[in-house]
């Protein structure tokens, strides 16, 4: 978009209504020329999407416009359900923070509806103990956090992500796929009960180390 006065093309937005073709009225950041535009936008392009709920996940495709940007964190709508955008993959492969809709190859979310369901792996020096345990979706792991988990005690060693291992730190549950503890011994720090908030599903296979 150039300014009709002195062909500039940096503007400071003013006002934008409209959903399907936008209309602009722009202010020339060179002349002071306050002039109006409208674009079309594109139609919507259907993307892909894979929604985890729990072990399983189910692939989709949403409608969106192919100039928004998407970023991890943002709601879609999804026939009336609502999912959380976890990562985007671009078509180079990489996973970003955010990025243009025309650029995205698939989005990975998850679901609102239900909360998140994390593995707990606390090796006691080669017997290792997993849990399966539901915590909200928002909820926050902290590499170091003591936690009470019925009669365990153990200390966050580190968290395993849908991308990462992460060593320091947090990670929130929704992105979280197993946390892995070492014992601690209650009298040397108080430990949180996480046992309230911490619903166990189930008690996986003993000596498992991963998934
Ligand atoms: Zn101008």
């Amino acid at each position: 978009m150039k300014c009709p006065v002195c062909e500039s093309e940096s503007y400071e937005i003013l006002k934008s209504k409209g959903k399907h073709s936008k209309e602009l009225l722009l202010k020339c950041e060179e002349c002071g020329n306050i002039y109006k535009e409208t674009i079309i936008r594109e139609k919507p392009v259907d993307v892909r999407i894979v929604i985890s709920e729990f072990e399983k996940s189910k692939k989709a495709f949403v409608k969106l416009y192919p100039d928004e940007v998407l970023m991890v964190d943002d709601i879609l709508d999804l026939d009336g359900k609502e999912v959380a955008v976890n990562s985007i993959e671009i078509k180079t492969s990489a996973r970003v923070y955010r990025s243009p809709v025309s650029d995205i190859e698939t989005i990975w979310a998850s679901s609102m509806d239900i909360p998140s369901r994390v593995g707990i792996s606390v090796d006691f020096g080669g017997r290792v103990i997993s849990k399966k345990v539901e915590v909200d979706r928002d909820f926050e792991f902290t590499v170091g956090d003591i936690v009470k988990l019925g009669n365990i005690i153990f200390r966050i060693n580190s968290l395993k992500t849908i991308e990462r291992k992460v060593r320091k730190g947090f990670a929130k549950a929704s992105v979280t796929k197993r946390v892995y503890g070492r014992p601690f011994e209650e009298q040397k720090r108080p430990a949180y009960d996480l046992t309230s908030k911490i619903k166990v599903i189930k008690s996986e296979n003993e000596n498992e180390l991963d998934e």
